[in-house]
């Protein structure tokens, strides 16, 4: 493996890592201590908004290739103290290795977050008792028909949530703070006051947190970013309703910095195309 391209913006870096069989797959580097890794090249879940998915799996990466995403970034000079398995692809579809690859990264001493859809569950269930550093679990709709049209390949939200829940009941407050919901808001989508009081309600329910992320347009994907001021609305909108809501981080909003939904933009070699 090996990088083949550094984009640098001011905040961000995005490294593209060529694999030996001459698949292109990406890391972002930003925060100054935090590493994005790729899990799979292309992604089988498919979310209707996301580049990534948008060609299916391609293959998954070997351990030794999601490490050495971590290896290249550290003889590029980057300073690493995270790592967030939140690049290209499902790391519950690619389970084994990813555990190979996040007990490596917890022996070097790193901290290690996910971003995941909760499928498969029962990986999803023995992710919660890792000692992780965070889940951020990308539920990115209340209700189970525009989950459907949004993540097409997942379990039903109430089994995610049911799932979540009995593991945070086991869990101290401070503990649960590790825990988000992340919410992609979608223009005219998934942004109605229904499904954001439905979202306040859930968060409620589970005692924690909103991670509330701005779309990134991608082109050949139809779906729009909300405006500013429609994101502060819905972000006031939590708020209110007594939820801890993050927004998106300025390095993710930036246009090689959103790790998932963006860097895939990019997945143009894989197959020549
Ligand atoms: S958002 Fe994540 S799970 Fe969905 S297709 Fe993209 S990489 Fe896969």
């Amino acid at each position: 493996m090996k990088i083949e391209e550094v984009i640098n913006d001011s905040l961000n870096k995005l490294l593209e890592v060529k694999t030996e069989d001459s698949y292109t797959v990406e890391s972002v580097y930003y925060r100054g201590d935090t590493l994005c890794v790729s899990s799979q090249v292309g992604c089988p879940v498919r979310c209707s908004f996301c580049a990534s998915g948008k060609d299916g799996l391609y293959r998954n990466l070997s351990s030794s290739e999601i490490i050495n995403q971590y290896l290249l970034a550290k003889e590029d000079g980057l300073e690493i103290k995270n790592i967030a398995f939140a690049g290209i692809g499902e790391p519950l579809l690619n389970w084994k290795n990813v555990k190979e690859a996040f007990w490596y990264f917890k022996e070097q001493g790193l901290k290690c977050s996910f971003y995941t859809t909760g499928f498969p569950i029962d990986n999803f269930k023995e992710l919660l008792n890792l000692p992780h550093n965070g889940i951020n679990v990308s539920l990115h709709a209340v209700f189970e028909d525009k989950r459907k049209q949004l993540i097409p390949h997942g379990h039903p939200i109430e089994d995610i949530l049911a799932a979540l829940k009995d593991h945070l009941d086991t869990l101290s407050n401070r503990k649960k703070k590790m825990y988000n919901i992340a919410y992609l808001l979608i223009k005219g989508i998934n942004d109605s006051k229904e499904e954001l009081e439905r979202l306040a309600e859930i968060a409620q329910k589970l005692g924690i947190g909103v991670s509330l992320l701005k779309y990134n347009e991608i082109e050949r994907i139809p779906y729009r970013s909300t405006s500013d001021e429609e994101y502060e609305k819905a972000f006031l909108f939590l708020k209110e309703k007594g939820i801890k809501v993050t927004l998106s981080n300025r390095y993710r909003t930036r246009k090689i910095g959103g790790c998932g939904t963006l860097m895939v933009n990019r997945l143009k070699s894989a197959k020549g195309g």
